[in-house]
């Protein structure tokens, strides 16, 4: 079989179970596999896929058949033009997020030399690292509950080159009295009754980073109570929401905290994504 029959063949079985990109997964366990760019697959899409590619190839098909998300069965998630490791112990980073990292770096032209940064429930590390990675000005602090995040955090810390401070701890408790410039967040927000209704790829992610109790605002109220105690004069928050919630969470932060600034950012489809106050 040669690389073009093999991507034809694995679209449409993915096709057939519900994938909802089956060529972009296909493309991707290609590339993966074959250790080939996705120009050079398209350029030698006649060169035959050899046999143990091709045992590996239709075992990742089978899983990824079966609902297991492809960033899962590839031990890799692309954020923010870097490479994450990811597994099922993290969230998978979605391209929403990106719009929260692209606030969050506009946030930190503005914030000084070596403005102090927080990522709480970091997970992968994606939002923290991304920011360590194109803002190397910031000084980043990661946070998570999660022992198993973290350490993926880490390694993913490595990997990129980039410095930071990982902390394990229940919110804020991870970092004691420390008071920071930027603090960042993409909080678990799911409604908890809405859980078993997700789609199959989302059932395989943590679910203790999804969620948000019973109205999915259970993280952000916290949040917006302790801020305030750990934000620097000048200093301000960016939280990304689920959608639908950017007004009660903008009402959060504008109890809690006294705002200079607050307000909603849209992501690429539209949908109120980030919401952010200035002290
Ligand atoms: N964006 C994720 C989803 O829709 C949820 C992430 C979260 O709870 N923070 O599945």
């Amino acid at each position: 079989m040669n690389i073009s029959e093999w991507l034809a063949h694995a679209a449409s079985q993915l096709a057939a179970s519900g994938c909802p990109d089956p060529r972009i997964d296909a493309r991707w366990m290609a590339e993966d596999t074959l250790g080939m760019s996705r120009t050079e697959l398209k350029f030698e899409s006649d060169r035959a896929v050899p046999p143990e590619a091709l045992e590996r190839l239709t075992a990742m098909l089978a899983r990824r058949c079966a609902g297991e998300p492809v960033q899962y069965i590839l031990g890799s998630a692309d954020f923010m033009g870097l490479k994450f490791e990811v597994s099922p112990g993290v969230l998978i980073p979605r391209q929403d997020t990106e719009t929260l990292v692209e606030a969050a770096l506009i946030a930190l032209q503005g914030a000084g030399e070596r403005p102090d940064v927080l990522d709480l429930c970091t997970g992968s590390g994606c939002i923290g690292l991304s920011l360590a990675s194109l803002a190397p000005h910031a000084r980043v602090t990661l946070s998570d509950a999660s022992r198993e995040a973290l350490e993926i955090a880490k390694r993913n810390m490595h990997a990129l080159g980039v410095k930071a401070d990982l902390r394990h701890g229940d919110l804020f408790a991870a970092v004691g009295r420390a008071r920071f410039d930027l603090i960042v967040s993409n909080p678990p927000y799911i409604p908890r009754g809405d859980l078993a209704e997700l789609q199959k790829e989302v059932q395989y992610e943590p679910r203790m980073a999804l969620d948000g109790g019973p109205d999915g605002l259970d993280f952000y109220r916290r949040i917006a109570e302790e801020a305030g105690a750990h934000l620097n004069p000048g200093g301000s928050i960016y939280l990304e929401v689920g959608i639908g919630q950017a007004p009660a969470v903008l009402e959060l932060l504008k109890a809690h905290l006294t705002c200079l600034e607050a307000g909603t950012i849209r992501d690429l489809n539209g949908i109120e994504r980030v919401v952010f106050a200035k002290v």
